[in-house]
């Protein structure tokens, strides 16, 4: 059997748990593999190796830390596609995508390496006379990352380059579903000359989340998954007082106005709603269509699913299969739910033939029309191939749908008319906007998170955020006294 699993001390752990979970190639529909689900002993052991290989990390010098980046940077660029391989073998996306995820990934280990100038501090000489006053930025300690199936190595990417570059020790808990890529990453850390215990991956799941979260040793936690979990993970981090920043589930809106390019709509609302076959946070899942647009633009649409090609990520194909059978199901379901509740189906994926094996957790792209915003096919976020269309009368009735949401993770407006891309920059409520761009994912330096329900915490995931949230900082009054000091004086001092 090909046991998954941890990665502790600087190599492979032999689990103290016998309780696994079965791994998927959900292009095969087999079980490839079984990972272990960690209990208090392997938790423990996480825990107590991120806590030794704190201190000595922490005081590491910025320029060893840059090298070590600088080199895991360097294998990850070499070696990506043996990285991408496995990322299709257990989540099912296709090749290319898998390897478009690992270059975003890689370009915030490429922020994380000008880390030195991110952790400058702030210096002020002669704050009063002879008093210089100064800031530091310090790690936290051990910190722990707890990531979604649908971004094996970007997710976690997001934080772990960052943490460790500020000088914490890691340990990442990655999802069930696809936890190969964690340990290829944690390899490749040790090749790069991480020391032992600087990152380490614990499998498993909610056990080994609550024991990250209860632990007084777990300085901060970096969550993202669906929204509940992000709920309950913000909720008790924060009741014992620890760092959290949960990003969780997401319902992303189009907005067209009538005069937008329907091809480059059509182009953006196919490759936002079915890119990654619908799993990814910042896919399209409703397109708003502000009429007479409606018609013409399912046209558009349903003429480029007809050249989407579905099947085995390995084979040259456009979309893979749902990761899991029991996704695959759930968001089936939402097919039926949408057509008793009035929606037209106007192309259905649950007859697609795919270029793969049979037995595939295979769904094939779905268009729906007209689906009514009282049906849970359009207030759940589906996590799938399936792609709304909801009609309305004006701006101001997109906007407000829009707007009344429970999420507010990404959204976009397709127009030629600058005016009302301004309003909608302006107005919208969701923390990442496109103009004319369907997944406005923001690059490495600024920061990525959602608004309302997309994000518990108030930090968002890198850019000088990610720093921010994974240092403290410390401020330093200072005075060396020269002969003339002035004596006793219990007021603050005046000058
Ligand atoms: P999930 O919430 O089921 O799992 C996320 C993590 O939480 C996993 O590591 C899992 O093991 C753990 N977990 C699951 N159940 C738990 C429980 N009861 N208690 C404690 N921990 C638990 O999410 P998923 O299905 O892996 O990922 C898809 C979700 O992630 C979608 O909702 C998607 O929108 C969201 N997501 C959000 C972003 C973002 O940036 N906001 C990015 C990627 C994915």
């Amino acid at each position: 059997m090909n046991l998954i699993s941890h990665y502790i001390s600087g190599a492979e752990h032999r689990p103290s748990s016998t309780r696994t979970a079965p791994v998927y190639d959900p292009a095969l529909g087999t079980e490839s593999g079984r990972v272990a689900l960690a209990d208090e002993t392997d938790i423990k052991a996480a825990i107590d190796s991120a806590k030794l290989a704190y201190p000595a990390w922490r005081d590491s010098s910025l320029a060893k830390r840059q090298q070590i980046i600088f080199k895991f940077r360097e294998l990850l660029n070499e070696r990506k596609p043996e990285l991408a391989a496995i990322i299709t073998a257990e989540h099912g996306k296709v090749l290319s995508d898998a390897l478009g995820e690992i270059t975003r990934g890689q370009e915030v280990v490429e922020f994380a390496c000008g880390m030195p100038h991110l952790l400058k501090g702030e210096y002020s000489e002669n704050a009063s006379t002879n008093v210089d006053v100064y800031s530091t930025k310090q790690p936290l300690g051990v910190v722990g990352i707890i990531s979604p199936f649908n971004f094996p190595a970007m997710v976690p990417m997001w934080f772990f380059p960052i943490a460790i570059a500020a000088g914490n020790t890691v340990i990442l808990k990655p999802s069930e579903k696809d936890p190969s890529a964690a340990l290829w990453m944690a390899k490749l850390w040790t090749e790069a000359g991480l020391p032992a215990g600087v990152f380490n991956v614990l499998q498993g799941d909610k056990e080994s989340v609550d024991g990250l979260i209860n632990s007084d040793d777990v300085a901060a936690i970096s969550f993202v998954g669906s929204t509940p979990i992000a709920k309950y993970i913000y909720e008790n981090c924060a009741k014992k007082g620890k760092r959290v920043q949960a990003l969780g589930g997401a319902k992303n809106h189009m907005l067209v106005l009538p005069d937008a390019d329907l091809d480059l709509v059509a182009d953006s609302a196919i490759n936002a709603g079915f890119g990654s076959a619908g799993e990814r946070c910042m896919a399209i899942s409703v397109v708003v269509a502000v009429e007479p647009v409606a018609d013409e633009m399912i046209e558009k649409i349903v003429s480029r699913i007809s050249q989407i090609k579905v099947g085995d990520g390995r084979r040259a194909c456009d979309m893979g299969p749902l990761v899991t059978k029991e996704h695959r199901d759930k968001v089936a379901g939402y097919i039926e739910i949408a057509e008793a509740d009035g929606a037209k189906v106007v192309v259905d994926g649950r007859s697609v033939v795919p270029d793969g094996d049979k037995n595939g957790f295979w769904l094939g792209p779905t268009l729906l029309d007209q689906v009514p915003t009282s049906s849970k096919a359009y207030q759940d976020e589906i996590f799938g191939p399936v792609l709304s269309v909801i009609r309305v009368s004006s701006f101001e009735e997109g906007l407000e749908l829009i707007n009344g949401g429970i999420y507010g993770n990404g959204t976009a407006v397709f127009t030629n008319d600058g005016g009302a891309a301004r309003r909608f920059q302006n107005e919208v409520e969701a923390g990442m906007i496109g103009v004319n761009v369907p997944i406005p994912v923001p690059v490495a330096y600024f920061s990525f998170g959602g608004w309302k329900n997309s994000l518990f915490g108030d930090s968002r995931a890198h850019g000088e955020e990610g720093f921010r949230f994974f240092t403290r900082t410390k401020v330093i009054t200072s005075r060396w006294l020269d002969p003339s000091h002035g004596g006793v004086n219990l007021g603050f001092p005046q000058n």
